[in-house]
């Protein structure tokens, strides 16, 4: 009997055949079996919070709420190794027992770590990079049932392994980069757009991480910093526009009101220029809109298919309601965002080709071919996934 799979958001859905909840690795090698048996497609899941399709299995879901935990932490190395289902809040106190934490955090802490690294989940912080750049290495369950071991030894595999899309096999576990226990200052204010943009260098500059949300009705930016601070916790500043913690919680936020999301990655040096062209639209041609625009800064890296890649880069996030449609602001964000060379977050909305997508990223095609090549018969190509193929 045929089940139904939803996406965080309620606007994905799937029918699908089988759902396999592994507790061992042979449960994870069996179900790999399963499906060669049957020719499924396989699509692991984490927390499903992908607003894109990238998590919509086909056929096979395995669903790992019975795959978390730490499974060790070495704190002269400053690494921790989890089972690949565990949620990032189910970091926080273990790795702070061990005198560890993470170096950034998204927006909320309910992704797991397979699921956030296969999708380049980041925060905000010119220095500071994506999860899947803090990936020291992998454990693999491949289409053939071989669990492999894969770091930066292990050459254009990893690129593949590290920022994954669900696309190579069955993400076992994942050694984490980290570094030592620190603690936040908060402060939060609202300001003007025209403000901001008048000091956005010194508001980037000043602290560790820097964003805001603009609110098109208000014409307003929430404005956040997170600034490292020796203070100690229990001088709790609580006036609710400031709170001193450790970083594990203070970095991310609730966000229990459902909508859907896109967003585009441009170049940091561009991000202004795109984020006031999106504000001048939306207040034109979206008068009504309700949700904020987000304006984050993720550190340059090597990764193949990262939204990051190669360069120092802003992030631009719009959001939408799931009761209405979002199809034509979306639309029209993306045609600001094309206009600057964005990048689309692998886990959000965009409608972008696969021949569009190799424009964006150099080595897109290699990604694809180095996949390809350990899984000949595309056992983890769902449709969605082959839809962007270059
Ligand atoms: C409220 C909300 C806030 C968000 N905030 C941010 C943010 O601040 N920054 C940001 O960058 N993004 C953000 N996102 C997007 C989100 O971080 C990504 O979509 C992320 O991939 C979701 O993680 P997940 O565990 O839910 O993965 P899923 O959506 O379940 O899966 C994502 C991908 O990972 C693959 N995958 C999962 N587990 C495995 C495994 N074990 N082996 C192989 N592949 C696997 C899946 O097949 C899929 O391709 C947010 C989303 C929501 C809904």
């Amino acid at each position: 009997m045929t089940q139904t799979w939803t996406n965080w958001s309620g606007r994905q859905t799937a029918e699908i055949q089988e759902v396999v909840r592994p507790t061992t690795e042979r449960d994870l090698v069996e179900s790999l079996e399963t499906a060669a048996k049957n020719g499924w497609s396989v699509r692991a899941v984490g927390a499903s919070h992908s607003h894109s399709r990238i998590a919509a299995p086909d056929a096979m879901l395995v669903e790992l709420d019975g795959w978390q935990g730490v499974l060790s932490t070495d704190a002269a190395a400053q690494q921790a190794t989890v089972k690949s289902g565990t949620r990032i809040f189910q970091l926080g106190e273990p790795l702070f027992k061990a005198g560890l934490a993470l170096r950034n955090q998204g927006d909320i802490d309910r992704q797991s770590v397979a699921g956030a690294t296969a999708t380049g989940t980041h925060g905000t912080g010119p220095t500071l990079g994506n999860l899947s750049s803090s990936v020291h290495s992998l454990r693999v369950a491949l289409a053939s049932g071989e669990i492999i071991n894969c770091d930066a030894t292990s050459g254009d595999l990893f690129e593949v392994a590290r920022h994954s899309l669900g696309g190579l096999g069955l993400v076992v576990d994942v050694t984490l980069d980290l570094r030592s226990t620190y603690r936040l200052h908060e402060t939060l204010w609202t300001e003007h757009p025209t403000s901001v943009f008048g000091r956005i260098d010194e508001l980037t500059a000043a602290t560790r991480h820097f964003e805001f949300f603009w609110m098109p009705k208000l014409d307003k930016c929430a404005c956040k910093s997170l600034a490292e601070t020796d203070a100690d916790v229990d001088e709790l500043v609580d006036n609710k526009l400031e709170r001193i913690g450790w970083s594990h919680n203070i970095i991310s936020s609730t966000r229990d009101d459902k909508h859907t999301e896109m967003e585009y990655s441009v170049a940091a040096a561009d991000g202004p220029a795109c984020f006031m062209e999106l504000r001048d639209m939306i207040r034109n041609d979206f008068p009504e809109l309700e949700w904020p625009i987000e304006y984050r800064t993720v550190k340059s890296d090597d990764l193949w298919i990262s939204a990051a890649s190669g360069r120092e880069t802003v992030t631009i996030s719009a959001h939408q309601d799931i009761t209405l449609d979002d199809r034509d602001i979306f639309e029209a964000c993306e045609d600001v965002f094309r206009r600057y060379n964005g990048r689309p977050h692998w886990g959000k909305a965009h409608y972008q080709t696969g021949a569009e997508l190799a424009e964006l990223y150099p080595r897109y095609r290699d990604w694809w071919q180095v996949r390809d090549s350990h899984d000949p018969d595309g056992r983890f190509v769902t449709p969605y996934l082959e839809s962007l193929r270059p």
